[in-house]
């Protein structure tokens, strides 16, 4: 796979620009020349094979041909709802569940977390996501959604989606078990200090599936991922 550059304005014809920090890390970074050969994604399933044109400071021009378009997903798309850890754990996190196909990540806000869900951190982990699409070749970009409370998480939850909560000591975990009609999973995972009695007796009221990924206590972005690894299909 050649190296993957990607684009939030879409090509005009047959040309392409990247501006930013993706034209700063393909000429200073890579030192591209004219005439090198990428590719290009959208974010939203396209890919590019494209051909430098013109080398600027900040900005590059590059010759475009037709882009390839991901087939529809047949999976459900799998969401983390997830009270997010602090600083490079959350990072791996992300990068993780962006390679393993998670479809959006919502950071979750519960009695006893301990990163703030904030717009800058929204868009820091939007970054992040954006490296590892580069690097792992998937073309959709995971969504980051707004932080939001357990509550009204549970209240916005669409008809049709199957949600489960990771709590250890549940009934482990049984793919099976989730409905093949269903339309989206929502899978929820707790803080360090675990999800509080309230939140759990919110969830069990919101007839949300308890359950347990083995015997061990795992971290948050180990349960996070666990849960990726057995649910993106
Ligand atoms: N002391 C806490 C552990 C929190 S671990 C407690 O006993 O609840 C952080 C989060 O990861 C948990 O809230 C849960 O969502 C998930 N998790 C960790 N280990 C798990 C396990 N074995 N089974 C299911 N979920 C788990």
């Amino acid at each position: 796979m050649s190296e993957r550059f990607f684009i939030t304005t879409q090509p005009a014809g047959d040309r392409a620009v990247l501006e930013g920090d993706e034209a700063r890390h393909l000429t200073r970074v890579l030192r591209a020349k004219v005439g090198d050969t990428v590719s290009l994604f959208d974010g939203r399933g396209r890919e590019w094979p494209a051909r430098v044109a013109s080398l600027g400071r900040d900005r590059v021009e590059l010759d475009t041909t037709e882009p390839t378009v991901d087939p529809v997903p047949v999976a459900i798309p799998l969401t983390l709802a997830v009270a997010l850890p602090k600083g490079d754990r959350q990072k791996w996190m992300v990068e993780k569940l962006t390679e393993l196909g998670a479809a959006r990540l919502v950071p979750l806000e519960t009695t006893r977390g301990v990163a703030e869900a904030t717009a800058s951190a929204q868009a820091r982990l939007e970054r992040v996501v954006i490296e590892a699409c580069k690097q792992c070749g998937r073309n959709t970009l995971m969504e980051i959604a707004a932080g939001r409370p357990l509550e009204r998480l549970l209240a916005e939850v669409p008809a049709g989606a199957c949600v489960v909560i990771a709590h250890p000591g549940g009934r482990s975990l049984d793919v099976a078990a989730i409905p093949t009609t269903a339309t989206e999973i929502i899978a929820l995972v707790g803080p360090e200090g675990g999800f509080t009695d309230e939140e759990l007796g919110t969830a069990d009221r919101a007839g949300v599936i308890r359950i347990s990924l083995g015997p061990h206590i795992l971290r948050v972005e180990t349960a996070a991922i666990a849960l990726a690894a057995r649910l993106v299909g």
